[in-house]
């Protein structure tokens, strides 16, 4: 029996996680799909919010100010690309400079540090590529840009290096309450645990709903993005967001920590958990709106355009909480923005629900540093020589858009939550996160998968359950009918 499953590995599962892993306890993280980070975490504005959004009071605005202060040591132990660039708020007019006054006070409030307001040609000195429209901006600082799904990774891989176990590929069906814990069922198998958390992301309802009376329903709300060439990528120096008005926040804007240009989101509720198509409208959308920001904006420049699925709930808050009627059931639920800025807060909250209900030891040893997958790029020629003669596959270029070598794409499948897509390789090691977007490399990144997984190339998936990427056709039968074999 272990003392606790969690369900779901997200940001917030795996960062629940690897706060739990420094004490004594036996812990499960299960996830239904093949990989960790494969939900709203690895489609996101990977922003670290410095939090002057949330209204006062709330968990939003208690944990998103407390969580962004965590994440310079966070990142420096795990090897996770962050960086503090800083945002504005940019206001086009008068009316909209009264709502960076409200920012402003509302991040006071919140405990946000070194907010400032800025005068149109202070903006314009900071970002000579913005629209010269803008009439002043709030400046907050403490805002940064991170890799997400990276982030998540590196969580997984430190929490398990601290004893904790991932099963990946399973769906929590049904939970059943025993006398003092709960039985976890996938299909027929089960596992048994004293206390459950619920991380379940979009599907965090249907987990409470499994053991609870619904009280919560989570609505899907779609976010789309586009990607530009990294000859984008220092169009601006921080993150621009225009300022929120009745027709909703428009467009966000910023260099990732690849380097590449992002924009976006669009917001749109739709009825499906698992609408994740870009769309016309949204093209559209992004076009319209990033003029607002900047007139000679080159859109010829995209390699890609994606959509996030946020976990909106009607309170509009986290939840964050023991149920009431199932004692050691925690969920943490309608996680969406600040959700990833707030997550290292949101483990200590959670860690702190648990230790009322189970008064938690502390371990004598907990290895707090993980190391990151070493960048051929960076590296200096000696230590590039020194690395190639120790490995020859660091000599062997397989992406030639970012120049990442067989010796990390191996190091991606090998690891303690290794590789085992296309998408997963790209995620750990980037490669096909380029202007060809794998064009070049897929098929040699399969290939590596094949021989490194000891597995058919039929059996090699794009990202999730059942994204084939080859489909062998049985030419002896005329009647073929379609299907993958
Ligand atoms: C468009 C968009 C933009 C955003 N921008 C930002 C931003 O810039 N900054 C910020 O701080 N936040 C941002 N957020 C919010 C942030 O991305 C989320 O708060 C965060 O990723 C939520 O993490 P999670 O772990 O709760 O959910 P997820 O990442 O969705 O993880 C939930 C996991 O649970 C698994 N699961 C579901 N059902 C089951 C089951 N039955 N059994 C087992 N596993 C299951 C899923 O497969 C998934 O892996 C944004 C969100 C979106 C969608």
């Amino acid at each position: 029996m272990f003392d606790i499953a969690i369900i779901g590995a997200g940001i917030i599962g795996t960062m629940i996680s690897r706060e739990l892993s420094k004490y004594k306890l036996d812990i499960i993280l299960l996830e239904k799909d093949n990989d960790v980070a494969n939900g709203a975490t690895k489609a996101n504005s990977a922003i670290i919010h410095a939090g002057y959004d949330a209204l006062p009071n709330t968990i939003k605005a208690k944990t998103n100010a407390e969580g962004n202060a965590m994440f310079d040591q966070l990142c420096v132990d795990l090897s996770v690309p962050f960086s503090r660039i800083g945002s504005l708020v940019v206001a086009k007019c008068e009316e909209e400079k009264k709502v960076l006054t409200e920012l402003y006070e509302r991040g006071k409030k919140n405990g946000v540090p070194n907010l400032k307001i800025l005068e149109k040609e202070e903006v314009l000195q900071m970002e000579p590529s913005l629209t010269n429209k803008v009439a002043g901006a709030l400046f907050a600082p403490s805002a940064g840009i991170i890799g997400p799904w990276e982030l998540a990774i590196a969580l997984a891989e430190n929490a398990i290096e601290n004893g904790v176990e991932l099963k990946l590929n399973y769906e929590v069906k049904n939970i059943t309450k025993e006398k003092d814990y709960y039985k976890i069922y996938c299909d027929e198998d089960y596992l048994e645990a004293k206390y459950v958390i619920n991380c379940a992301g979009i599907y965090a309802d249907k987990i409470n709903n499994m053991i609870n009376s619904p009280y919560f329903e989570i609505m899907p709300d779609t976010g789309e993005y586009q990607l530009y060439d990294k000859s984008v990528g220092k169009l601006f120096n921080s993150i621009i967001f225009q300022c929120p008005t009745d027709k909703g926040k428009g467009v966000l804007a910023l260099s990732t920590v690849h380097g590449n240009f992002m924009i976006g989101p669009t917001s749109e509720r739709v009825k499906s958990k698992e609408n994740k198509g870009t769309t016309r409208r949204g093209k559209d959308f992004l076009k319209e709106n990033i003029r607002d920001l900047c007139e000679e904006f080159p859109y010829s420049k995209i390699i890609t355009a994606f959509t996030g699925l946020r976990a909106k709930v009607i309170s509009e808050d986290f939840i964050i909480e023991e149920t009431g009627n199932s004692s050691g059931f925690i969920n943490v639920a309608g996680i969406d923005s600040p959700g990833l800025s707030a997550s290292p807060a949101i483990a200590k909250m959670v860690v702190n629900i648990l230790n009322n209900i189970a008064s938690l030891e502390k371990k004598e040893k907990f290895n707090e540093k993980r190391k990151a997958i070493t960048q051929f790029i960076t590296l200096s020629d000696d230590e590039k020589s020194e690395l190639i003669k120790k490995d020859k596959r660091y000599g062997k270029i397989i992406c030639r858009c970012e120049n990442i070598t067989e010796g990390e794409i191996v190091d991606s499948i090998k690891r303690s939550v290794g590789a085992t897509t296309v998408d997963g390789v790209k995620r750990r090691a980037r490669p096909g996160s380029g202007r060809c977007q794998g064009g070049f490399c897929s098929p040699r990144v399969m290939e590596i998968l094949t021989r490194e997984l000891n597995v058919g190339m039929y059996e090699i998936l794009k990202s999730n359950k059942g994204s084939y990427n080859l489909i062998k056709r049985k030419v002896e039968n005329e009647n073929w009918s379609g299907e993958n074999v």
